[in-house]
């Protein structure tokens, strides 16, 4: 069976739970902790997988990072495991990375807090003494990378005899990885009797096949959307800053710095970051109010006010709230976070560059979220400027042309009989250029020029097209077999910047495959398959172009291990 949706535009009542979360089945545990996390609503993914995961059918389902895919599994499965026999381990999620196994294993921690079920993240290159440790002692969910599940199978350290939930979380990844024969040895461990859901970004053959062998008359969940007509959607400069998760508000700070909108929409997923956001600014000395679907209508009505009226400059809003709002066009439009779908986007961004006038839509994206920007710009056929954040030198520049250009603008205006006197007093002392300085450097703290700002660190871009190529990150199409290998990018000599180049001392007729050494390094380094980018597999060696920053821990980890059975020499590679 095969279910679509579209993102429905009903609003959630201002208070309390919301009903659409509880509308989903979901116990009033989980509605608190979503409840005070800010959730407001679920996701297209949540809406569709929710139910039928609670009512115990496997599933497969098409979405990507950004789209609240985590919650969508992990909430059915927290539920249904908090009231069944607690075996150890109840469930079991794969993931393809390290990094992954952390955040998902976090999450499930997160949303299951008032249930208190115990989770463990394995991963490679993490050390064996702790993960024994707490193995022997018993969790409820396990999230691992299958090479790390695979070997705690071997060593017995790890039983899924009595697993009643098995999840497959970015699938399509992991088959990139070389871990398909992984999965389905680890799958054979697990009972008939379980219920298994998978979730992938894109549905290629290979996705299918393993779900054709490993699924039980699934319902299939895509996240349908009409393609936005050429036109449809608002013509706004759009830009996009990549940050880490930790540097975001100070990011959002230093657009809005650089940017001076008079008025703007900030854009939030959560209640909790509306509310967070708007303090952060307002101690950065912007008038900015919160408005979210936890406040009273009288409340709403306020803040509305005094946002039309100007005397808050920015308004910071979940898209709940901003829903029902007529909100008048700004100037620009800010996302603190990508949406989770691509028309909540659309609809974002068309709050500003209304009736002709010019716009600009910025946001600010974590790495993670890297393949959701790229379908965002396919989605509304506009490209979106990737700009690395505004610098402590560009802000300072920015702050002093502003100092200048308002005192050209006091010059012009004229009227200024009364200061010349204080000049002429002055001068009697001191030279009337050092006067000069002296008035602006007052003008330029007053324009925040004494505040402490600190550098914020740019983050690398993932390989550049085509080996991360089109691939559609809210849901559906385009489909198709991206094949295992090898990974295009550029070819020895052109590589990406940021990029070294590592010398692994077997290739071909070592039975070397790319999947294997991008297996390895995202396994016993831990690193995401992100950093990695072309691979070239010769008869007897192979070239891996690997994120600077990584390099080092890659070689160390690989030197380490055995590929394909085997040790090899593994260093940096001078062209
Ligand atoms: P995921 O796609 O699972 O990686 O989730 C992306 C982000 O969206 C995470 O930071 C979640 O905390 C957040 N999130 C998930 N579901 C919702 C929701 N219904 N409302 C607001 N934020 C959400």
């Amino acid at each position: 069976m095969k279910h679509t949706t579209t993102p429905s535009p009903t609003e959630p009542a201002a208070k309390g739970f919301s009903p659409g979360f509880a509308a989903l089945g979901l116990e009033a545990s989980l509605l608190t902790t979503l409840e005070a996390l800010g959730y407001e609503e679920p996701t297209p993914i949540q809406r569709e997988a929710i139910p039928p995961l609670l009512e115990g059918r496997d599933l497969l389902g098409q979405a990507a990072t950004g789209t609240g895919k985590t919650a969508a599994f992990a909430l059915p499965l927290l539920q249904r495991i908090a009231h069944g026999p607690r075996q150890r381990p109840t469930a079991l999620v794969l993931v393809p990375t390290r990094e992954l196994a952390v955040q998902v294993s976090e999450a499930v921690q997160r949303y299951g807090k008032e249930l208190r079920i115990s989770v463990l993240a394995l991963y490679g290159g993490q050390a064996m003494g702790p993960q024994l440790q707490a193995l022997r002692r018993g969790v409820e969910v396990i999230v691992a990378t299958p090479g790390r599940a695979l070997d705690h199978l071997r060593r017995k350290t790890l039983k899924l005899a009595d697993l009643q939930v098995v999840v497959l979380d970015e699938a399509d990844e992991m088959l990139d990885m070389g871990f398909a024969d992984d999965l389905d040895a680890i799958l054979e461990e697990t009972p008939a009797t379980k219920q298994t859901a998978l979730f992938s970004a894109t549905m290629p053959p290979r996705i299918a096949s393993i779900a054709r062998r490993h699924l039980k008359n699934p319902i299939e969940v895509t996240i349908a959307r009409e393609p936005v007509k050429a036109g449809a959607a608002p013509r706004v400069q759009q830009t996009a800053y990549v940050v880490a998760r930790q540097h975001k508000v100070s990011a959002l700070a230093r657009v809005l710095d650089i940017a001076m909108p008079k008025s703007a929409l900030v854009f939030c997923r959560t209640r909790l970051e509306v509310d967070e956001v708007t303090a952060a600014l307002n101690s950065r000395g912007y008038r900015s109010e919160a408005i979210h679907g936890g406040m009273s209508q009288v409340q709403r009505d306020r803040v509305m006010q005094a946002f039309r009226t100007g005397q808050t400059e920015l308004l910071v809003a979940t898209d709940v709230a901003a829903r029902g709002l007529d909100i008048p066009s700004v100037s620009h439009v800010i996302n603190y976070d990508l949406p989770s779908s691509l028309e909540v986007y659309v609809h974002r961004i068309g709050r500003t560059g209304r009736a002709g006038r010019e716009g600009a839509a910025m946001t600010i994206v974590e790495p993670r979220e890297q393949r959701l920007l790229r379908a965002v710009e396919q989605h509304t056929k506009a490209r979106i400027t990737i700009a690395p954040v505004p610098s402590l030198g560009d802000l300072l520049a920015k702050r002093l042309e502003r100092t200048k250009s308002s005192i050209q603008e006091t010059l012009e205006a004229g009227g200024l009989e009364d200061f010349r006197r204080v000049v002429d007093a002055l001068s009697a002392s001191a030279d009337p250029a050092d006067i000069a300085a002296a008035a602006i450097k007052l003008v330029y703290r007053s324009h925040g020029g004494d505040r402490e700002e600190e550098e914020i660190p740019a983050v690398q871009m993932r390989a550049p097209e085509p080996y991360r190529s089109s691939r559609p990150a809210y849901g559906s199409a385009p489909q198709g077999d991206r094949g295992r290998a090898p990974r295009g990018g550029p070819s020895r000599g052109g590589r990406a910047a940021g990029t070294v180049r590592v010398y692994v001392g077997a290739g071909r007729a070592a039975g070397i495959r790319p999947g294997d050494l991008v297996g390895a390094i995202a396994n016993e380094a831990g690193v995401p398959s992100r950093m990695i980018g072309a691979i070239e597999v010769e008869e007897r060696f192979s070239l891996v172009d690997v994120q600077e920053e990584a390099a080092r821990q890659i070689i160390e980890a690989l030197g380490r291990t055995r590929i394909k059975g085997q040790k090899v020499a593994v260093r940096l590679f001078r062209d």
